[in-house]
């Protein structure tokens, strides 16, 4: 495999670092033994901090566009409403986006892999699992490595 950066998994994790590299120029080979993205519903809220690097990949309008504003968040113990928590403006003067923004994983894959290939990257799918291990991992560091591995007593 001829590439300077292998990036393993295109979760958001794999995808936000793939676009990090390309923004700096760095070309990296992103691959992921499923067959496309996640279809099943996770993680949904999206933080401000967030929304800020989505600015600098120019998907934040998208991602404005695609989701809802929270505005609190209600607590439910036995059938019954126990708390609310007021979310609304919760970054006002820490952000330019001072709110959680609601947007399913599913649709923050999708931008940021439009973002890829808006950067003449895309996602390898279907890839043979690559170290399926940590043990695995390590063991084939170690043979490719010059660095001596000390083993721990
Ligand atoms: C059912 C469910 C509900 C969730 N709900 C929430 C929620 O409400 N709020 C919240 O914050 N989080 C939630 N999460 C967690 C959130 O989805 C994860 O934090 C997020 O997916 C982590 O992103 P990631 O890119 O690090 O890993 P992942 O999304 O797991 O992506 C890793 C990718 O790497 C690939 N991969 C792994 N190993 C290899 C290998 N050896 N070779 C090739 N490819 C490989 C996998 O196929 C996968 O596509 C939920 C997760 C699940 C499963």
């Amino acid at each position: 495999m001829d590439t300077d950066v292998l990036v393993v998994g295109a979760g958001p994790t794999g995808l936000m670092l793939a676009n990090q590299l390309a923004r700096r120029g760095v070309r990296a080979r992103i691959i992921d033994r499923h067959a496309g993205p996640a279809l099943e519903s996770r993680a949904l809220g999206v933080q401000a901090r967030t929304l800020e690097i989505y600015s600098h990949f120019g998907i934040v309008q998208q991602a404005l566009d695609l989701g809802k504003r929270a505005t609190g968040a209600n607590i439910w113990v036995q059938e019954r409403r126990a708390a609310r928590v007021p979310l609304g403006d919760i970054g006002r003067d820490l952000s330019p986006y001072p709110f959680l923004l609601i947007l399913g994983q599913e649709d923050n894959e999708r931008l940021l892999g439009d973002a890829l290939r808006n950067q003449g990257m895309a996602v390898e799918w279907n890839a043979p699992p690559a170290f399926r291990t940590a043990a695995a991992s390590c063991s084939a560091m170690r043979h490719t490595s010059t660095v001596p591995w000390a083993r721990k007593a």
